[in-house]
């Protein structure tokens, strides 16, 4: 089956970890075809070197409004990559600054910064210890308070660092239009999983996560998975 991305709604840029400009992402999209794409730089509680404060996404915003302009062919939405950080369900930005993004990606991450001390102990040292039953159940239920609670419109790269329970995950999804990330630089779901999220009625869209403009619009991980599973078409919303 042939695959042709229309959009990539998660890249970064160098205001977070990526190397490269808003304007380079841009031109690399036109140039592959697609139609819009997402700025989503990595939110306030990344780690040191790589996170991207509000107030800097504020300028990744007002940057994109004035390229909107200069390259009309293509849609510029603007959005941020959050990070899921508590047990409670919080992520790392407001919920007036959630307004500010027409997308957010919400992630989970091995060692993000800032949080309250408790927190540095419930979530932050136990993302670096093995996934048992009961640390999968309270991560699962991590992600469906925050999935309740916040503005989400995808979630990034599921079971990457900690391991969650796909399937209460997926029937919530379906619920709210949350959609289900294939991530470019890996894909960590089983095939019961994926059967699990189709199933659930959820929908699956495809993001680079491009660090470096390269990337953009090329999800190399994402074409091996679909080679040996099999997801239909019509399940991805951006595909054509
Ligand atoms: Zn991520
Ligand atoms: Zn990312």
């Amino acid at each position: 089956m042939e695959y042709i991305l229309t959009a990539d709604n998660h890249m970064h840029t160098y205001r977070s970890d990526g190397n490269q400009t808003i304007e380079e992402n841009i031109l690399e999209a036109i140039k592959k075809g697609l139609t819009s794409i997402a700025i989503t730089d990595h939110g306030p509680f990344h780690h040191k070197s790589a996170r991207c404060e509000f107030e800097w996404q504020l300028v990744n915003k007002h940057e994109l409004k004035r390229l909107q302009k200069k390259y009309p062919e293509i849609k510029l939405l603007s959005g941020i990559e959050t990070n899921l950080v508590s047990l409670r369900g919080d992520i790392d930005i407001t919920k007036e600054q959630e307004n500010a993004f027409d997308i957010i990606v919400m992630g989970q991450h091995r060692t993000p910064h800032g949080l309250k001390w408790w927190d540095n102990f419930a979530w932050r040292l136990r993302n670096l210890l093995p996934t048992t039953k009961k640390r999968r159940e309270k991560t699962t239920k991590a992600y469906l308070l925050a999935m309740e609670n916040h503005k989400i419109t995808i979630l990034a790269h599921l079971n990457r660092y900690m391991k969650v329970n796909i399937k209460p995950i997926a029937e919530l999804a379906a619920k709210k239009g949350i959609l289900i990330e294939l991530n470019g630089k890996g894909v960590n779901f089983t095939e019961q999983e994926i059967q699990d999220i189709l199933d659930s009625g959820a929908n699956f869209v495809i993001s680079s996560d491009a660090h470096r403009k390269e990337h953009v619009g090329n999800p190399i991980k994402v074409w091996e998975f679909l080679k040996t599973h099999n997801i239909p078409k019509e399940r991805i919303v951006n595909l054509k």
